[in-house]
């Protein structure tokens, strides 16, 4: 594997060289007045790029599963019922996570490459009359399958039917790649980690609660100790952690989210949909289908691709690893071997979206696809030659 070629999995993504320097640092004392210059900028950093004015963020030293962990536990009571829908390997393990936690799972199946069944959450709310259902689990962006859901229109739903149960969402591959709306779109918890949109290392859960979430933390009954919100508040109010914090992680943070609020929001998300479409339109051209199965359900930070039947996707994965030094996402669960995965967030560039496509097609026809050698690079570079969004970012 080459260091120098960027990688196309959809998290860990590339890290801007800026990120990494500012992620190794001396040694600071994390119980300092200097720590409080890192803390409180990653904190509202953070807030901004996810659109939370209201209620509480708390960072965790731990991957986004800490984030899943740390909403679970701090919201629901043991044998709680939660509403989720299973359509990729993320929205799956969230839902093993709640089975662990002794809760109960009212799943909705849904066929993977589909995204949450809104109209049938909202059925299923109205029907519980009794409020048994206390939490709704969502996953914005299904990175197993590339399929982005509708959070605002399921906050809606929830609405309509006239249900007080939590919206517990999953961010963790859309939250600073698209847009994300904390406040406006009434989310009770928001989880997203360090390794994807911000660009940074894993190593960081990063979690928003409403002040309603908050209010469910005061009488909630289900153990946690790491993953106390109340302990994080009590150190964030001596600047500092109920243990001891990732300095240099949190310092690559607030720069990142520096980054991200200075190349613009919107620019951010214009250019993630953009180099999105790109590697669409190379996918069409290779003859091929996103996995997400209608336009609107297109995710813009990851890009699951059908293979022809008979084809094991895999291969494809491994050889471009063997032979080219590239990393690209393979299927997991339900769609494995069926699928590959461009990811396609974080600090990349219409150039760096090139060389990936570029690639896939070598290693297609390599593997005896019938794929025009050049036919997505050009489908894609129809798509680039015409963007001209900020590419500030890209270029330090
Ligand atoms: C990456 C990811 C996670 C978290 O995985 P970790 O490896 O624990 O950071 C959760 N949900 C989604 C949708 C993801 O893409």
């Amino acid at each position: 594997m080459s260091f120098q070629n960027p990688v196309f999995i959809p998290g860990p993504t590339n890290i801007p060289e800026v990120i990494r320097k500012a992620c190794d640092m001396p040694t600071i004392d994390h119980r300092s007045p200097l720590f409080a210059t890192i803390l409180h900028p990653a904190l509202d950093g953070v807030r901004a790029v996810m659109k939370q004015t209201k209620g509480e963020t708390f960072i965790f030293p731990a991957s986004g599963t800490g984030g899943w962990e740390t909403a679970l536990s701090n919201t629901l009571n043991p044998g709680d019922t939660v509403l989720a829908a299973r359509n990729g390997m993320f929205s799956h393990k969230w839902i093993d996570m709640c089975q662990r936690f002794g809760l109960k799972v009212r799943q909705v199946d849904v066929t993977w490459g589909e995204g949450l069944p809104v109209a049938t959450f909202e059925e299923i709310l109205r029907d519980d009359t009794a409020g048994e259902i206390k939490a709704v689990l969502a996953t914005h962006n299904e990175t197993a399958t590339g399929v982005v859901s509708d959070v605002g229109g399921l906050r809606r739903a929830m609405d309509a039917a006239g249900h007080g149960a939590l919206l517990l969402v999953d961010g963790v591959s859309s939250i600073g790649s698209m847009d994300f709306q904390f406040d406006d779109w009434g989310v009770d918890v928001a989880v997203t980690g360090s390794q994807k949109g911000f660009m940074l290392p894993a190593g960081l859960a990063i979690v928003g609660f409403s002040e309603k979430a908050v209010a469910a933390s005061k009488t909630n009954s289900l153990p946690r100790t790491f993953w106390s919100i109340d302990d994080m508040r009590n150190g964030y109010a001596a600047n500092a952690y109920p243990y001891t914090p990732a300095v240099g992680l949190m310092n690559g943070l607030k720069l990142a989210t520096e980054m991200l609020l200075g190349e613009g929001l919107d620019n951010v998300f214009a250019r993630h949909a953009r180099i999105a479409e790109g590697v669409r339109a190379a996918t069409f051209a290779w003859g091929m289908k996103p996995c997400a199965v209608s336009p609107d359900l297109y995710s813009n930070t990851v890009t699951a691709i059908r293979t022809p039947e008979g084809f094991n996707a895999s291969d494809i994965v491994a050889r471009a690893a063997q032979e080219y030094g590239m990393a690209f996402g393979t299927g997991l669960g339900d769609v494995a071997g069926k699928v590959f995965r461009i990811g396609h967030l974080g600090s990349l560039t219409d150039a760096m979206a090139l060389s990936g496509i570029a690639t896939a097609e070598m290693v297609m026809a390599d593997l005896g696809l019938p794929i025009q050698l050049g036919s997505g690079v050009a489908a894609a570079q129809e798509i680039y030659r015409h963007g001209n969004t900020s590419q500030r970012m890209a270029a330090q």
